[in-house]
C-alpha cells in the first residue's frame, strides 16, 4: 500500500504523542498481569478501536488514519518496547486490509476497508498449515466453485487473531494442477462461515494474550464475491505484496524490544552494585551496553529506510528483509545481554526481562523466518546487479 499522505510533521508528532500517553496509561499498567496470566487485552483493543489503530495504514479514503509507513513503523516501535503482543493485534488484522486495498475490487474496499479501520470487524492472514510454512506453495487448503460459492476444505495452523477475531483473508488452491504452483493460490476471505471451526488455541512461549490457532475448514461455504480481485490465481502475489508491510512491522517490533532491553540495562547499570560500584562502571559491562545501543540504532536506520521504499512505492522486499533480518536478531542479542546484565533479576517472573527474552524470538520466525529473508535478500541482489 502506498500511503503518501500529506501529513504535516505536527500532526505525526501528534498521533505519536497520543500512543505514547495510551501505552503508559492504558498498557503498561497491565501488561505484565495479562501477560502472565495469557489474558487476550479486551479493554486495551477497545481503547484501539477507539484511537483508529487498527485504521492505521488504511486511507483516509476509506476510513483509516493512512499513516505512511514509516509513521507506522514508529507506532509499533513504541507499542513492542511496552508489549509486543500488542502490535501482533492490529498487525495481521492490517497486512488482511493491505490485501484488500491493494488488490481487492472497489466494491470489496467499500464493503470491508471502513469496518476494519473501525475495528468493528477484526483479523488476519491465514497462510501456514501443519505441513507447511515456508513453502506457500505446498499448501493443501483447496477451494472448489460450487454456483455462487466456493467450498473449502483444509487446515491452517499458527494463525494470530483467528479466535477472537471474526474475518481472514485465508490462502487457497484454486487449480491443484497449475504450473507454476501459484497461479493456482488464490485469496478468499472467510468470516465465521458455515463449516469454519477454530480446533484449537495453541500454547505459546511468548507472545502471549494475543490469540493464535489452529483452524479446520470442512465443506465451509464462502460466497464467491469474497474472492480478493474476483479473479483466481493471484493469490500469492497478494499475499506477499502484503508481507512486505509485515517485515517492516516484525523489524519494527524488533527495534521496540531491542530498545527496551537496552534502557532497562542501562538504568539497573547505574543502581547495582558490586565490589563497591555501579555494575556499569566495570568494562564488562560497558561493552554490552555499546554493542546493545549499537544494534539498537543500526536496526531502527535499516527499518526507516524500508518504511520509506515502501512509501514511495518502490519493490523493496530486499531492504525490508534486510531490516527484519538485522532487527529481530538485534532483539533476540539484546534480550540475551539484558538478561546476563541483570543477573538472577533478569530471570524472575517480576521483571520484563525474561518476556523480552520470550517474545524475541517470534520475529527470527514470523513473517517469513530470517533463513528466507537471507534467500529473499541473495536473489534480489544477483537481480539488481547481474553482469
Ligand atoms: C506465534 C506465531 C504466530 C504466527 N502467526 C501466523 C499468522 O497469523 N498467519 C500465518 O499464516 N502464519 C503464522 N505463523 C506461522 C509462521 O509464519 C511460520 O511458522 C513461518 O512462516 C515458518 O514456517 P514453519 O514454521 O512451517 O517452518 P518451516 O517452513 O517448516 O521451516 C523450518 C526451518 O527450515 C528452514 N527452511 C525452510 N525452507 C528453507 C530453505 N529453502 N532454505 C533454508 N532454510 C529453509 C526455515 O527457515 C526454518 O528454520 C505464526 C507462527 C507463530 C510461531
Amino acid at each position: 500500500m502506498t500511503n503518501m499522505t500529506n501529513r504535516s510533521n505536527e500532526e505525526e508528532a501528534l498521533i505519536l504523542d497520543t500512543i505514547d500517553r495510551f501505552l503508559e496509561r492504558d498498557v503498561r499498567p497491565h501488561a505484565h498481569e495479562l501477560e502472565s496470566e495469557d489474558c487476550y487485552p479486551e479493554d486495551i483493543v477497545s481503547k484501539m478501536c477507539e484511537l483508529g489503530l487498527f485504521g492505521a495504514t488504511i486511507s483516509q479514503e476509506y476510513g483509516g488514519l493512512g499513516l505512511s509507513a514509516s509513521t507506522y513503523a514508529q507506532i509499533v516501535e513504541r507499542v513492542s518496547a511496552v508489549w509486543m503482543s500488542v502490535s501482533g493485534i492490529f498487525n495481521s488484522h492490517l497486512i488482511m486490509a493491505a490485501a484488500v486495498e491493494r488488490f481487492g475490487t472497489e466494491e470489496q474496499k467499500r464493503m470491508y476497508l471502513p469496518r476494519f479501520a473501525a475495528g468493528e470487524i477484526r483479523g488476519g492472514v491465514a497462510l501456514t498449515e501443519p505441513d507447511c510454512g515456508t513453502d506457500l506453495q505446498a499448501i493443501r487448503t483447496r477451494a472448489q466453485r460450487d454456483g455462487n460459492d466456493y467450498v473449502i476444505n483444509g487446515t491452517k495452523s499458527w494463525i494470530s487473531n483467528s479466535v477472537e477475531g471474526g474475518i481472514l483473508a485465508v490462502l487457497v488452491k484454486t487449480d491443484l494442477t497449475a504450473e507454476p504452483r501459484h497461479r493456482g493460490m488464490s485469496l478468499l476471505l472467510v468470516e465465521r462461515d458455515p463449516g469454519f471451526q477454530v480446533a484449537r488455541r495453541l500454547k505459546k512461549l511468548g507472545y502471549k494474550g494475543i490469540d493464535t490457532g489452529e483452524l479446520i475448514f470442512e465443506d465451509c461455504r464462502v460466497p464467491a464475491d469474497r474472492l480478493i480481485g474476483g479473479a483466481e490465481g493471484r493469490g500469492l502475489q497478494q499475499i506477499l505484496g502484503g508481507l512486505e508491510l509485515g517485515r517492516i512491522n516484525v523489524a519494527a517490533r524488533g527495534v521496540g524490544i531491542a530498545r527496551a532491553c537496552l534502557e532497562e540495562s542501562i538504568a539497573y547499570a547505574q543502581v547495582r552494585k558490586t565490589f563497591g560500584k555501579a555494575i556499569g562502571e566495570h568494562q564488562a559491562i560497558q561493552i554490552k551496553l555499546a554493542d546493545m545501543a549499537t544494534r539498537v540504532e543500526a536496526a531502527r536506520l535499516l527499518t526507516e529506510s524500508a518504511a520509506e521504499a515502501y512509501d514511495t512505492g518502490e519493490r523493496c522486499d530486499m531492504e525490508a528483509g534486510m531490516a527484519k533480518l538485522f532487527a529481530s536478531e538485534a532483539a533476540i542479542s539484546n534480550s540475551m545481554d539484558a538478561m546476563r546484565i541483570h543477573g538472577a533479576y533478569g530471570y524472575s517472573k517480576e521483571f520484563n526481562i525474561e518476556r523480552y527474552y520470550r517474545d524475541a524470538p517470534l520475529l527470527a520466525i514470523g513473517e517469513g523466518t530470517n533463513e528466507l529473508q537471507r534467500i529473499i535478500i541473495a536473489k534480489q541482489l544477483i537481480e539488481r546487479h547481474r553482469v
